[in-house]
């Protein structure tokens, strides 16, 4: 006992563990900064950038690590470059670290619900901003623990160093016992030191889980500056003035054609928005009503047709061109059209009010206390003032979404769409959003909006458009509700709600859809 506590704070063996922290330093710091740019490579768009990344990453992590270290040792001077033991096991540790790192990376990339990824491009958010803001503090939570494996891993294949000649805790382990031949209390001892380096690894992995990507920083930060309430009720918000020339549709699109492989889900869809105008899109589902508001933000390629937001394309540049990928994010931002998801799309990692302030802080470059002002407002109006400090997880379906609304608004909309906004809540959470959303269309924002709800549809409607099979077969004022002029529209309104429902056969008279008391259209 007495030997093994000699050895345990034997100098000569801590040294060996200051090697071996010193190796597994920089092989770790070094595999994630280059896995890091690996992991985007592997996954890159392009194929002459991705196979080979991907083909790098197969090989090392195909070879055996021994292999690696004896070969670069070997090698190198021969090609005329000699290193010291020390920086030769350095560098073949680090190879070796960076095909590991650059899957552990890219898995927590992939792990990133894809919805918060869309709404951030669909937000204008840059590719680099979407990965800074969105991507990578969502990602470390799963990259984190495998990472903390890694390192632990990563320490053991330290002693590896030892073949090269690297005085590490492993090699002056050897060294002691075979002059000594006290086996038993040098190796506890060396093994106690690998297991209290470890546990110092556990520690940093226990503290970056609680503590990144959580936002409870900044849950922190904001615990301090309560919500003043000077927003007063949604009624007064000021709408969003139009610069545009008047008589020119806050929305307009032309005879845009959309295809999904080689399927037709819009053809030829023409619908101008006026400003302040609120416009219901109804159709059963797959009727192509989510394809036409994700064309308008661009995040689907039209085949043909136009689309300005008082007069700005998002489909073509000011010279007619289409409009190049890598400008899409500027020209969405300068459009500065809100968006309300049907699931949501909250980001995870950050608080209702970060969340609301995230489109001004991000994408329109606003100092962060008026972005944070803004925010504060936005959820005022959507009823939320008490709930600015929770996280998307500790809301219910009907708050998540009512912060959609507000993350919408805080972005001073020039028009905001909305994708069935309340088909993914429970029954008795629908009403909330409903009641929001008809008071939001009286503070005459221009809207846009998805629904399967025909009552919903005629009381916050100005004009209600049905959506058949990619095509607009019927549009008119909500009284066309009462009489339809196509059998679809007459079918859908019998069953709006019956997706499994197949179209009927086009009925002579069809029945008028009867709009149930106290749901008579306000507008
Ligand atoms: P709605 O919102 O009216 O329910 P969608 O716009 O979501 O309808 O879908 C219209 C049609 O396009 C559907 O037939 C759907 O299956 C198809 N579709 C939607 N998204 C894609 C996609 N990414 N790839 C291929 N087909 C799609």
């Amino acid at each position: 006992m007495q030997n093994f506590l000699h050895y345990l704070t034997f100098p000569y063996l801590l040294q060996g563990c200051v090697t071996a922290l010193g190796l597994l330093f920089g092989a770790l710091v070094g595999g994630l900064l280059i896995g890091f740019v690996l992991a985007l490579g592997a996954d890159a768009r392009w194929i002459w950038l991705r196979y080979p990344v991907r083909a790098y990453i197969y090989v090392i992590r195909g070879t055996p690590q021994l292999l690696q270290l004896i070969l670069l040792f070997n090698v190198l001077p021969q090609a005329g470059l000699t290193l010291s033991p020390f920086v030769s096991a350095l560098l073949a540790l680090t190879i070796n670290e960076t095909a590991f790192c650059a899957e552990i990376i890219r898995g927590g990339i992939r792990s990133v619900n894809r919805d918060q990824r869309i709404a951030a491009q669909a937000f204008g958010f840059s590719a680099l901003t979407e990965l800074c803001y969105v991507v990578v503090p969502q990602g470390l939570r799963a990259i984190i623990p495998a990472l903390g494996n890694e390192a632990v891993g990563l320490l053991k294949s330290t002693s590896l160093a030892s073949v090269v000649g690297v005085s590490e805790l492993t090699l002056r382990s050897q060294t002691i016992v075979s002059q000594n031949f006290e086996f038993l209390p040098v190796l506890l001892a060396s093994g106690v030191m690998y297991i209290v380096l470890s546990a110092g690894i556990a520690g940093v992995q226990n503290w970056c889980e609680r503590s990144i990507g959580t936002g409870r920083r900044l849950r922190r930060k904001h615990a301090a500056t309560p919500i003043a309430d000077d927003a007063g009720p949604l009624e007064r918000m000021a709408p969003h003035r139009s610069d545009a020339t008047p008589g020119v549709p806050q929305l307009d699109i032309d005879a845009v054609r959309v295809r999904y492989g080689n399927r037709d889900v819009l053809k030829d869809v023409s619908l101008s928005v006026a400003p302040g105008e609120v416009v219901a899109l109804l159709g059963k589902s797959g009727s192509g009503k989510s394809t036409l508001l994700k064309t308008i933000l661009a995040l689907n390629p039209v085949e043909s047709g136009a689309i300005r937001i008082e007069s700005r394309s998002l489909t073509a540049t000011p010279s007619g061109a289409p409009m190049p990928r890598r400008r899409l994010p500027k020209a969405r931002a300068d459009a500065r059209i809100g968006m309300v998801f049907q699931n949501f799309a909250l980001f995870d990692h950050l608080s209702a009010v970060d969340n609301a302030a995230s489109i001004p802080l991000r994408v329109q470059n606003v100092p962060y206390g008026e972005a944070l002002r803004r925010a504060r407002i936005a959820l005022v109006k959507v009823g939320l003032k008490d709930f600015a400090d929770h996280m998307p997880h500790e809301l219910s379906g009907g708050q998540q979404q009512r912060v959609g609304i507000a993350r919408a608004l805080a972005s001073d909309p020039r028009v905001i769409l909305l994708d069935e906004p309340t088909s993914a809540l429970d029954p008795e959470l629908v009403g909330e959003v409903d009641e929001t959303i008809r008071r939001l269309a009286q503070t005459g924002i221009t809207m846009l909006l998805s629904t399967h709800d025909v009552n919903f549809a005629a009381s916050v409607a100005d004009r209600v458009v049905f959506l058949h099979d990619g095509r607009i077969i019927e549009q008119g004022t909500p009284d066309i509700l009462r009489a339809p002029s196509t059998p679809e529209f007459a079918a859908f309104l019998r069953h709006p709600d019956d997706d499994a429902q197949p179209l009927r056969a086009a009925s002579p008279e069809p029945k008028p859809f009867v709009l149930p008391a106290g749901l008579e259209p306000t507008r």
